[in-house]
């Protein structure tokens, strides 16, 4: 089948949005556990993502720069790097990755459940 630069485009969008806003809400200090399911989906997307091309440039740079896991910071750090990576590859504006603080608002309204409660 043809390749479809819009749909191709759509997913992208998509998958950034929710990988971003899935790494805001990572714990700021995760446990052992945490972290190893953040590292295990994130190289499970690698073989997963419907894109065969984007996935395989992906997992190039997993090897290259492998997850950061260790805090909320580190892993939001991390994504915001690899997709400006992925970025200029495609000659795309680079994002300024000191500005991702609260541009990924999941809008769930339960943050602070856990506390809270
Ligand atoms: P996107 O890159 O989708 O970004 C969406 C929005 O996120 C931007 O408008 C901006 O507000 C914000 N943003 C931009 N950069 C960052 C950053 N560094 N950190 C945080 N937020 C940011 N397409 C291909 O054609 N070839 C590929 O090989 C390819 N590989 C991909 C690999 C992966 C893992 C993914 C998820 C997508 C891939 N794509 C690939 C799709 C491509 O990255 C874009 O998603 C798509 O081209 C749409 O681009 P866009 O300009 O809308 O912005």
């Amino acid at each position: 089948k043809l390749e479809n630069a819009t749909l191709k485009a759509e997913l992208g969008r998509a998958t950034w949005k929710f990988m971003h806003t899935m790494v805001a809400r990572f714990p700021e200090e995760p446990s052992k556990e945490e972290r190893k399911t953040l590292e295990t989906f994130i190289y499970l997307f690698s073989r997963l993502y419907p894109c065969g091309d984007c996935a395989r440039h992906f997992r190039g740079l997993l090897s290259k720069y492998p997850p950061q896991t260790s805090s909320r910071n580190a892993a939001a750090g991390w994504l915001c790097f690899v997709h400006n990576q992925v970025n200029e590859r495609l000659k795309k504006p680079i994002f300024d990755c000191n500005n991702i603080g609260d541009f990924y608002d999941c809008g769930c309204g339960d943050e602070d459940k856990k506390k809270g409660e």
